[in-house]
């Protein structure tokens, strides 16, 4: 299983997604990289068919507004394209694809 990267916020503890420069909660710039389990439910997924021109070779793929277990919210790729997963289905981080999360059913 992978792990999130996410942020820190030195002054309140609050979690969030990079890249971000303050934090939505004290907008404190004292956040600091670390990594969380990369698990989480499926708020909701899309069929993304037309692909921008950078992803164009890797369409169709499935993305999801995952709510991780450790908070915040992170958008990301589901591996495979048969079948969309319905909200409340629970997923992993498989790995990164550059900065994007790739994730995988459990
Ligand atoms: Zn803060």
């Amino acid at each position: 299983m992978g792990t999130l990267r996410l942020l820190r916020c030195a002054g309140c503890g609050k979690l969030s997604v990079p890249p971000r420069e303050r934090c939505a909660g004290c907008l404190s710039a004292a956040l600091v990289a670390c990594d969380l389990p990369g698990e989480g439910t499926v708020v909701a997924a899309t069929v993304i068919r037309r692909p921008p021109l950078a992803l164009r070779d890797r369409g169709p793929y499935l993305v999801a507004m995952v709510r991780t277990d450790a908070g915040p919210f992170v958008t990301g790729r589901i591996d495979g394209t048969d079948d969309l997963p319905a909200p409340g289905t629970r997923i992993r981080l498989n790995r990164y694809d550059g900065e994007s999360p790739v994730f995988e059913r459990i």
